[in-house]
């Protein structure tokens, strides 16, 4: 699929700069849908330069995705035999996982992608494990599976941090894997390679590291990876599942004495370009230490929610000048606003107060949120300039919101950002740009039609071999 053109530059009667909400607002971008300039207070728009159709936003990183388990949303809330939690629902996964072919993988991430840019996500970090044919032997190409997300970040037109995943291990020291787990693993050399391959893939692609989790990854594998990442590039993202469920810490504490965050700690390897998946299950003196060795929180609240894992200590996180973003992981709901209400709303239902995670007094909750998000999102990708707003020097990843929408109508700069986190589903998104191209019209992706027909056939063929 071709790639619509960029635009040259775009007038904002208001938006969300990195200084705050300014009016006039004239973008201009560079050849590569960078933003070269930012100019305010202009009277109209300039000649020839197209107008925002509402409110201008920057768009969201989606820190965390898998993208073909977009294919089991729903598919998974059915009780099962015994009590059912994040480990039956892993059985279920590998037993869908056995059936992704790489043509699939890339009909199911494009629909996913377009998914994504429809609701306010400009950029997705996809933390890929699914790397091998499903008898476990690694294809002609080794990085096929990863090409094949790639290409359809390329065919969604969404900005892509891509992580092949090392996955060494069945669980804590040394255990065999399982035969669910055959597709996913690696050694730090297998990796690297997939690394190298899909740097020389030519696009607008970032290419990180991802440690599956401690559980998954020895000491040794980690450290040999982190080496051969740092001779590669040296400011890479490098992400983790790290302290999800409880019988993970306890499993990590059997096997180190340690909890995972408090062992990454101790260890001395957090740095700002780490993100931390899942940070569920963290004391006070871990939240302290991710706070301080700049580490972003990967916080995932629907899948979170789904899962049964647990909360995040936000507020203690926050206070103490934690970064997070927010990412759609299973894919159970795809929407960057609610994944930031439900931030929020867990924390309601728990402490039993309201705006919790508000900064201070006559702060906006949603608004505090979707900034901090911004910045945190695109610091955990790896992108230029991360920034509480629209800067020059970022990627013009940009949503235009619907001002029109009657759940918007009226709002003004904070107002409308808490509109749209808390009281919006859905139709509030009106126009997405990625790298100053139009992806998102009216609310559809402009490559709809087709990317649902692949989506069809990929669910077809799925069903075919159940
Ligand atoms: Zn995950």
């Amino acid at each position: 699929m071709t790639q619509p053109s960029r635009l040259d530059a775009l007038f904002c009667e208001r938006a969300l700069l990195a200084e705050g909400w300014r009016s006039g607002v004239l973008l201009r971008f560079d050849g590569r849908g960078h933003v070269a300039s930012v100019e305010t207070g202009l009277p109209a728009a300039p000649a020839g330069v197209e107008r925002a159709a509402g409110p201008v936003i920057p768009g969201l990183a989606n820190l965390h995705s898998h993208a073909f388990q977009r294919a089991m949303a729903g598919l998974t809330e059915k009780a099962g035999p015994s009590e059912d939690s994040f480990w039956t629902w892993r059985e279920v996964m590998y037993g869908f996982v056995r059936r992704i072919d790489p043509e699939s993988l890339q009909a199911i991430a494009a629909l996913a992608y377009g998914e994504m840019l429809e609701q306010g996500y400009t950029s997705v970090a996809e933390f890929h494990y699914l790397h091998h044919a499903p008898d476990g032997r690694p294809y002609a190409d080794p990085a096929e599976m990863s090409k094949r997300i790639l290409a359809a970040a390329d065919d969604a037109g969404i900005g892509l941090t891509h992580l092949p995943v090392l996955y060494a291990q069945g669980g804590f020291g040394g255990q065999p894997p399982g035969a669910g787990q055959a597709r996913f693993l690696n050694d730090p050399e297998g990796i690297l390679r997939i690394m190298e391959s899909c740097r020389a893939v030519p696009g607008d692609h970032r290419i990180g590291l991802a440690l599956h989790s401690l559980r998954a990854v020895t000491p040794e594998a980690m450290d040999e990876s982190l080496a051969g990442l740092a001779a590669l590039d040296g400011t890479a993202p490098i992400h983790i599942h790290v302290a999800e469920q409880t019988a993970e810490v306890e499993g990590c504490v059997a096997w180190s004495g340690r909890r995972p965050v408090e062992w990454l700690l101790e260890r001395g390897v957090l740095t700002p370009n780490w993100c931390l998946v899942h940070a569920t299950h963290v004391t006070a003196s871990e939240v302290a230490g991710m706070a301080a060795s700049g580490a972003i929180a990967g916080l995932c609240p629907t899948t979170e929610a789904d899962l049964g894992d647990g909360l995040f200590p936000a507020r203690d996180f926050l206070t103490q000048g934690g970064r997070f973003g927010v990412g759609s992981d299973s894919q159970v709901i795809i929407s960057a606003a609610e994944e930031l209400r439900l931030l929020e709303f867990g924390q309601r239902l728990s402490e039993r107060r309201r705006n919790w995670l508000a900064p201070g007094p006559g702060a906006s909750t949603g608004a505090s949120l979707y900034r901090a998000a911004a910045e945190g999102g695109a610091r955990a990708l790896g992108l230029s300039a991360p920034a509480p707003g629209i800067a020059a020097g970022q990627r013009a990843d940009l949503v235009v919101l619907d001002g029109d929408a009657p759940r918007l109508y009226g709002r003004e700069d904070d107002e409308l950002l808490d509109s749209y986190v808390f009281a919006t589903s859905g139709r509030a998104v009106r126009d997405v740009m990625v790298a100053a191209r139009v992806v998102v019209r009216d609310g559809r992706h402009l490559k709809a039609a087709a990317i649902r027909e692949g989506w069809k056939r990929a669910v077809t063929r799925l069903r075919a071999s159940a």
